[in-house]
């Protein structure tokens, strides 16, 4: 069976060799990682490129880099090389603070483009900041908030009818890797008059969400996932053009201000996407990710999501062989899965430690989610072979009820 199987992941590695970009990794060896959802894996060239920030532009040139590295334009600028990767024109995407935060000026934003109606739409399998801040800003705004899964909302959008400010749903969900209908949603929330953000934490660098084909209004998204940006790398922000001149966010800030550098007493926000900015960026973090996205240029999205459902995939065939017991969470479908799959255990968060010692590093999310995420540039079909082969290993040798491998750090 496993010589099988090891045959048919050379023939896919050989079919899908033109996007095997491992070398431009920095990864130990004897490790699978299947964790670049949660922290993408360092891409070579940023330590250099962020020591040459710390060095020269920092150390040597100090202040006179905010020009001369054009350190003040890097928000704009490295936001339309995300843009590209999320299908977006230039001058629609920023780099600049969270996710969470981003989030949280798209839903006042949105309220205010859309006065007079009172529902905002979500999942209540979002993750759980998604809903944090949805709420928050709703309590801030005199919006009410109702969570109804994605498969439902485009009915609940028409029922809702102009009573719905805005849809704001995540592409691919965080546990199941499941692939939601981005069109759909999207183009029922239009029907109303309403607007639409999508969160792309799990889908940006691994799916063409075409965020302009789609007529997307507003979106958000992680730098240091799929995009490799780093420990905290600045999060994205999309506005599409159209909606700009309205998009009045609740965080003033100099760095957003039409003219920064006249220290005016009142805010006027900046034209364009760069409205979307508040205070100084992490200058560090910034470049980090800059220099991360030049991975990218090698590589089109495309390519990348055949390669990604090829890995999952195959990941699919190595279960059916190997581990038929286990029950799988994500949609068999190609089309309906992200980069992701995830699995169901009782002891899932043991059964991950026990894959961590065994060098395939996943993640554990509550309730029973044993995450497996497919970060289709350093991954290859005989990693994904060597990963069901190790889970067989520990279930097999009941590793996860062994005492150290239920100890719970900070960080699960
Ligand atoms: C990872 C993730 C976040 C994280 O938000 P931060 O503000 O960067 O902490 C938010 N939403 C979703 C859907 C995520 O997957």
């Amino acid at each position: 069976m496993t010589s099988a199987l090891t045959e048919r992941a050379r023939a896919l590695d050989a079919e899908h060799a033109a996007t095997d970009l491992r070398g431009r990794f920095r990864l130990p060896a004897e490790v699978v990682y299947l964790d670049g959802n949660s922290l993408g894996a360092l891409p070579v060239g940023v330590a250099e490129a962020v020591s040459d920030v710390v060095q020269r532009q920092w150390g040597s040139r100090l202040v006179a880099s905010w020009n001369e590295s054009d350190w003040w334009g890097a928000p704009t600028r490295v936001g339309d090389r995300v843009g590209a990767l999320v299908g977006a024109d230039e001058g629609q995407v920023v780099c600049t603070d969270s996710t969470t935060v981003n989030l949280y000026k798209c839903v006042v934003a949105a309220a205010r483009m859309r006065p007079g109606r009172r529902v905002v739409l979500t999942d209540p399998g979002s993750f759980p900041t998604d809903l944090y801040v949805t709420e928050a800003a709703a309590r801030d705004h005199g919006l009410t908030v109702e969570r109804v899964a994605p498969p439902q909302a485009p009915a609940r959008i028409a029922e809702l009818g102009d009573d719905l400010v805005l849809a704001a749903y995540s592409s691919v969900d965080y546990r199941t890797g499941e692939l939601w209908d981005l069109p759909a949603v999207t183009s029922a929330a239009h029907a109303v008059g309403a607007l639409v953000c999508w969160d792309l934490c799990h889908s940006a660098g691994v799916l063409d969400v075409a965020l302009d084909a789609h007529g997307v209004d507003l979106a958000v998204g992680c730098g240091y996932k799929y995009l490799n940006g780093g420990p905290g790398a600045p999060a994205f922000l999309y506005v599409a053009r159209r909606h700009q001149e309205a998009f009045d966010q609740p965080l003033a800030g100099w760095n957003g201000h039409a003219r920064p550098f006249a220290m005016a007493p009142d805010y006027a926000p900046a034209p364009g996407v760069a409205r979307g900015r508040v205070g100084t960026p992490p200058m560090l973090s910034m470049l980090a990710l800059e220099a991360a996205l030049r991975t990218y240029d090698a590589v089109t999205v495309a390519d990348l999501r055949a390669r990604s459902v090829s890995l999952t995939g195959f990941f699919l065939e190595c279960l059916d062989a190997l581990l038929p017991e286990v029950e799988v969470a994500t949609p068999r479908e190609p089309g309906r899965r992200g980069s992701q799959v995830s699995l169901r255990h009782p002891a899932a968060y043991e059964v991950v430690q026990a894959l961590i010692a065994r060098g395939v590093v996943g993640d554990f999310r509550e309730p029973d989610i044993v995450r497996l995420g497919f970060a289709p540039m350093y991954l290859t079909h005989a990693d994904v072979l060597r990963a069901a082969e190790q889970l067989r290993a520990v279930l097999d040798g009941r590793e996860h009820e062994r005492p150290e491998h239920a100890a719970r750090p900070t960080v699960t």
